[in-house]
C-alpha cells in the first residue's frame, strides 16, 4: 500500500505492522482463534499462550489510544540497523498500555514532547510520522501523541 504525496512516496518503515490511514492509523496485531489473546507484532505460526495449541490467527487493528505506562528520553543514537535522521535528534520513547488488549506497546513520542511534562497514566493516541527519508521515499512509523485537554484522575 502506498500513498503518493508530492514527489515522495510514503511507505511503512516496517511492512505490515500498521495501517497507512492518515486519519485513523492503527497498529496491526493478531488475535488467536483458539484462546483469543492479541499479539503485536502479529503472530503467524504459534500462539504465545503456552496453554494454547491453536495455529490460526485473525488480523486485528489494535486500539488507537492508550495510557502512558513508562517513558524516557533517548539521547544516544541507536546503532545500525536502526536508521536515524542525520544529525541525530534526541527523542522521547514511551511504553503505552492498551487497556482492551492488555498489552504494552513501545513507540517514539511525537517531536516536541518534553518528558518533564508527562505523567504515567496520561492518555496518548497513535499517529504516523516520518522516521527517515531517502531520495524517493518517506518511511513512516507510528508514534504516540499526548491527548491534551482530557482531565486525568
Ligand atoms: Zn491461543
Amino acid at each position: 500500500m502506498e500513498i503518493r504525496v508530492a514527489a515522495k512516496t510514503q511507505v511503512p518503515a516496517v511492512e505490515g505492522w500498521f495501517t497507512l490511514d492518515p486519519d485513523r492509523p492503527a497498529l496491526l496485531g493478531s488475535r488467536c482463534r483458539g484462546c483469543g489473546i492479541v499479539c503485536f507484532p502479529r503472530e503467524a505460526s504459534f500462539c504465545r499462550n503456552p496453554a494454547c495449541t491453536s495455529r490460526e490467527f485473525d488480523e486485528v487493528e489494535l486500539s488507537r489510544t492508550g495510557r502512558l505506562w513508562s517513558f524516557t528520553d533517548n539521547r544516544y543514537q541507536p546503532p545500525p540497523p536502526y536508521v536515524s535522521p542525520e544529525p541525530f535528534e534526541p527523542y522521547a520513547i514511551a511504553a503505552v498500555e492498551l487497556e482492551a488488549e492488555q498489552m504494552v506497546v513501545l513507540g517514539q513520542l511525537v517531536d516536541g514532547v518534553d518528558v518533564a511534562d508527562l505523567h504515567a497514566g496520561d492518555p496518548v493516541e497513535l499517529v504516523l510520522d516520518t522516521l527517515y527519508r531517502d531520495d524517493e521515499h518517506e518511511y513512516l512509523v507510528w508514534k504516540w501523541r499526548p491527548i491534551v485537554g482530557e482531565v486525568t484522575a
